[in-house]
């Protein structure tokens, strides 16, 4: 969709024209700040459509830009992407878990970017997934209402706890979860799940999956997500 507006919070000058350019060549209307004071102030007087968040700024850095967004009304829906260098793998995890919807990182290709912002926009606009709606994905057809997984048409005997975390994923294929996600996702009865325990479900989920496992990927350092 063209004509929605993005903000752009970065004070790398070359990050910045190389996001405002490759966005603007995809007709989104783009806004540039290289402070995130200005950003928040931006962000709540234009009701950007997306914010691409840098978390190495000057004065309050990213994480905190991202708290403030998620604190005020008239920012709090606003889909966040965090621009991140490597090795902030830990402050993924805390954006992920302050709200923001997912994180690039540089360098990154332009043809990244643009897939990543039109993922954001897109499911900030659809309404949530119906979780008890049956999916098939990747050869794996996943039946909530009857409690059942078949994997290329043959039955995988799943515990609750692996059920809920495969059901979690895969309806979201490309989104990152951190452990503390997962665990949240799959919380409502009893569920003893803790975030280090969460490694050893992904485990055996693997395991039962079989032939497909590699359709829950690893993201170091951040969390596991089901393949795009
Ligand atoms: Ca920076």
């Amino acid at each position: 969709m063209s004509g929605q507006l993005i903000l752009v919070i970065e004070d790398e000058p070359d990050i910045s024209e190389l996001l405002e350019y490759n966005l603007t060549a995809q007709r989104y209307r783009v806004i540039c700040t290289e402070s995130g004071e200005t950003g928040l102030d931006l962000a709540s007087r234009e009701r950007p459509d997306l914010i691409l968040l840098d978390l190495m700024l000057p004065g309050i850095d990213g994480l905190e830009v991202c708290r403030r967004l998620r604190e005020k009304d008239e920012t709090a829906s606003i889909p966040i992407i965090m621009v991140t260098a490597r090795g902030e793998e830990s402050d993924v995890v805390t954006g992920l878990e302050l709200g923001a919807d997912d994180y690039i990182t540089k360098p990154f290709s332009p043809k990244v970017l643009i897939a990543r912002a039109r993922a954001v926009l897109r499911s900030s606009r659809s309404t949530p997934v119906d979780a008890e709606k049956p999916i098939r994905v990747h050869g794996i057809e996943i039946h909530p209402g009857r409690h059942e997984v078949k994997v290329e048409g043959n039955s995988v005997e799943l515990t609750n706890t692996e059920f809920k975390i495969l059901n979690l994923l895969a309806r979201r294929p490309g989104w990152v979860f951190t452990r503390y996600q997962v665990v949240d996702g799959i919380r409502g009865e009893n569920y003893p799940v803790t975030e280090r325990s969460v490694d050893v479900q992904i485990v055996s989920l693997r395991r039962k999956l079989g032939e497909k496992r590699d359709v829950i990927e690893t993201v170091r350092g951040v969390g596991y997500r089901f393949k795009e």
